[in-house]
């Protein structure tokens, strides 16, 4: 029987978008027992959450862990999240879902107050807490996926401003009437380099004879994957549009170290693909001419170190954010 301590233990729920991640933690932060399976939305929130249970049931037994030990449970969703209420709100990941009020029923099923936060909230607390950002008082963290998420932890905890809706990174507009973005308004950073809008952009301007094209296996299945790879490679075409989305990232990142004056930036996904040569040294060498001495030297910009194991630790993140305080209790919840 592996002891949990005194202190009991939390469960981490990351409902990703391809995969269900559950891990337990000890209140140390050490994981204690992970597992994740690919995501098969059944269409019935009922079924799916009742499924989420059994996973995180089956997890806290084969770790040998007492059920009467745990504290707290966080989940870590994509999409739009009502913290108030406990909710999920049409998450694109899980078709069927609309309004869900994942809180109250996972409280139900496992008997430990739960909390829940959005994906990119999680994914920084995570990067604070566990990789690139340890040990810092302020920083962004930014991830390029399908779309571009932020969070912010400024003065030592996650900021999440008014209808919690602070960090939202990807919309801070670069072109003021430029193209149309996901969200409804123009000229986004996402609706330049998110992952979809980029992939758009790509498959409407890749010459059919380009190495990343070639490598795609045609123009229009081309991806930023065999972009960066294009590139890496010293495709002319290629390179240009690296230099296109460290020119947009470059934007996005000067506004916010005005604004904010984080003392780093933690960017994920497409940046950390692309690496140091095509990504990380041309863009700070794009952003420190464009800032004040003062900042210049003070502003960092590395990528996230936690990759894949975001998963692992986002939703434990949220857990210990719902035991210190930091989030509202959902109405939902009883007592
Ligand atoms: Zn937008």
């Amino acid at each position: 029987m592996r002891r949990s301590g005194d202190e009991g233990f939390v469960l981490g729920i990351d409902l990703g978008g391809t995969k269900v991640a559950v891990s337990a933690a000890d209140p140390a932060g050490r994981i204690l027992a992970h597992r994740r399976r690919p995501t098969a939305p059944t269409g019935s929130p009922e079924r799916d959450l009742a499924a989420l249970a059994d996973d995180a049931r089956a997890l806290v037994a084969e770790a040998g862990l007492d059920r009467g030990q745990l504290r707290a449970v966080g989940v870590s969703v994509p999409g739009p999240v009502d913290l108030e209420g406990g909710r999920v709100v049409d998450p694109p990941n899980l078709p069927g879902w609309g309004e869900v009020a994942v809180v109250a029923a996972l409280e139900d099923a496992l008997g430990a107050p739960t909390w829940i936060d959005n994906d990119a909230n999680a994914a920084a607390l995570a990067e604070w807490r566990f990789g690139a950002g340890r040990g810092r008082t302020h920083l962004v963290y930014m991830t390029m996926s399908t779309g571009i998420g932020g969070g912010l932890i400024l003065g030592g905890r996650l900021h999440r401003g008014v209808a919690c809706s602070a960090g939202e990174v990807g919309h801070i507009p670069v072109e003021w009437d430029g193209a149309p973005c996901a969200c409804g308004q123009r000229g986004c950073l996402e609706a330049y380099i998110g992952g979809a809008a980029w992939t758009r952009h790509l498959r409407r301007v890749t010459p059919a004879e380009s190495l990343a094209a070639q490598l795609a296996g045609g123009a229009e299945r081309v991806r930023p994957e065999e972009l960066v790879e294009a590139a890496r490679r010293g495709d002319p075409f290629a390179l240009r549009e690296m230099q296109r989305f460290v020119d947009y990232l470059a934007r996005g990142i000067v506004i916010l170290s005005f604004v904010l004056a984080p003392e780093l930036f933690v960017l994920g996904t497409i940046a950390v693909a692309a690496g140091e040569e095509l990504c990380f040294a041309p863009l700070r060498e794009r952003v420190r001419p464009r800032l004040w001495r003062v900042l210049r030297d003070r502003v960092e910009i590395r990528p996230a170190a936690l990759g894949a194991r975001t998963a692992e630790f986002a939703g434990v993140c949220v857990a210990y954010e719902g035991l210190a305080g930091s989030l509202p209790r959902p109405a939902a919840a009883r007592g």
